[in-house]
């Protein structure tokens, strides 16, 4: 790449959505397309994002109670075969094994869609009487589906990172306890670590996990007006136990059979988050998860320059001992312009702008990445100071994205105002409903948007006592969308 203007942007996020998003994947240096196509290689940019997110969910999750372990990434077919007792499954998605060097294999492998089929059956094993209960695994990993419908880096590809969460409980209330843990956990890291509202909920019966009771999920809305499903928590009933034969003995030496989850989160997330917060001059991150917070840029004339470089080098060496991710950009080939954009462009929260009035002074010029705000702060403290101003970067973040999402929920009570309101605006649209898959139907081919949630609370009334569709009585509240 040479010139500067190559370096830049030149989609629109507004216009053209989908191929803006391609191009900060790309000149952020988040990720590359693999030579097989529904593929990615992640660079080191990209990468850290992901392995903040996993820091801040593994710590959580053996908080409470969670042990990772690792299963092998091919599951023989017999396994998988097993699972058909409880659904039809993953089948069209399966990658298969057939040979081991030139040798056929006398039983095929599936490279693992998800891990349900090998982990459970040692599960059973492992559990003999209540005192195993529960038992909690997770493994981060990758799993492949062989996505027949358009991929898009992060969002959906036919390789993906994830964790897969499996637990075994005694009985109905531990197993969904243990569902809305992690369903809040997700949560938690949306609005707490990635600045993004998000809507929790269940899907529909018709669009369950396959052999689930119920899927809860966290659905976050995109500035396009289309929903993301952000991360799934399953409560599996005894389906699982039954098929894989997870029993245990009671405290009177009974057999039981135990209550199973799974839940799950992949980099859809990263996807979701690049989306949400980026512009047209590239890569927005909020605070919490940039690989680099703070960029230090020093802006020198020949016969300044040693002592402004020695001011920025003396406050980033401050602020990297008060724990802050710092980088001091004092390349003498690229002139401060340049710098600015590159950093932009690379989603860096805050920069320190540092030049003879500064040093002069006493001072700094802080300016926040997501709007070009910019202040003038003391020297002194400046730990504390970076600190605050880091806190106010997520704040904006959040903020935005949450007044988006507010203003994007919309009523509606008949099909026309339905195919109206999303064609027009996107965002959701809260209707009542019978409950019967039928009624999506003609959305679905009209707009391609479905029901992607209806509330968790069964006992909640719906917003309108008919259903929009079909004018029979509502059972739920449908939240419509287009998805990703
Ligand atoms: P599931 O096991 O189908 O519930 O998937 C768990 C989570 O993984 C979903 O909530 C999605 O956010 C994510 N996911 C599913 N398929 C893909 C894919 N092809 N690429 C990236 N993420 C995915």
């Amino acid at each position: 790449m040479s010139g500067e203007q190559e370096l830049g942007i030149t989609e629109s996020k507004e216009h053209s959505t989908g191929e803006w998003y391609a191009e900060v994947v790309q000149k952020a240096e988040l990720a590359d397309y693999a030579p097989m196509g529904g593929f990615i290689v992640t660079r080191p940019r990209g990468y850290a994002i992901w392995e903040r997110i996993q820091d801040h969910l593994d710590g959580w999750f053996k908080e409470t109670g969670v042990d990772n372990a690792y299963f092998p990434m091919f599951i023989p077919e017999s396994y998988l075969e097993r699972e058909k007792d409880v659904v039809e499954g993953f089948d069209p998605e399966v990658a298969w094994v057939t040979h081991g060097g030139y040798d056929e294999l006398e039983e095929r492998l599936a490279v693992r869609p998800t891990s349900e089929s090998i982990i459970t059956p040692f599960i059973a094993d492992w559990v003999r009487s209540h005192r195993d209960l529960p038992m909690r695994l997770n493994q981060w990993c990758s799993v492949v589906r062989w996505e027949a419908t358009e991929t898009k880096p992060f969002f959906r590809t036919k390789e993906f990172l994830w964790q897969e969460g499996h637990t075994a409980h005694r009985d109905e209330d531990g197993a969904w306890d243990e569902t809305m843990t992690r369903l809040d956990q997700y949560e938690r890291l949306y609005e707490d670590v990635m600045a993004m509202p998000a809507l929790k909920g269940r899907k529909p019966e018709h669009d369950k996990f396959p052999g689930a009771h119920t899927t809860t999920t966290i659905e976050t809305l995109m500035p396009d007006g289309k929903s993301v499903q952000a991360a799934t928590s399953h409560y599996l009933g005894t389906s699982f136990a039954e098929a894989f034969d997870i029993t245990y003995a009671d405290e009177d030496e009974e057999d039981q059979t135990a209550h199973t989850t799974s839940w799950g989160l992949s980099w859809r997330s990263m996807g979701a988050l690049i989306m949400l917060h980026s512009d047209d001059q590239g890569l927005v991150l909020p605070p919490t998860l940039a690989p680099t917070q703070v960029v230090i840029v020093p802006i020198w004339q020949e016969d300044n320059k040693e002592e402004v470089v020695e001011y920025a080098a003396d406050a980033a060496a401050e602020l990297d001992e008060a724990g802050i991710r710092v980088n001091l950009d004092d390349r003498d080939n690229r002139n401060p312009g340049f710098k600015y954009n590159e950093w932009e462009l690379k989603g860096v929260p805050l920069r320190i702008e540092v030049g003879p009035n500064e040093v002069d002074d006493d001072e700094l010029t802080l300016v926040h990445r997501p709007d070009g705000e910019n202040s003038v702060e003391d020297r002194a403290d400046i730990g504390d100071t970076v600190e605050d101003h880091l806190d106010t970067v997520y704040a904006k973040l959040y903020a935005s994205a949450e007044e988006t999402l507010e203003g994007e929920i919309r009523e509606a009570d008949s099909r026309e105002e339905i195919l109206g309101t999303i064609g027009q605006h996107g965002g959701y649209v809260k209707t009542g409903w019978c409950g019967d898959e039928d009624c999506e139907e003609p959305i679905k081919d009209a707009l391609a948007a479905e029901i992607v949630m209806v509330p968790l609370d069964r006992d909640e009334d719906p917003v309108h006592d008919d259903c929009a569709i079909c004018g029979e009585d509502a059972r739920v509240t449908a939240y419509w969308a287009k998805s990703y």
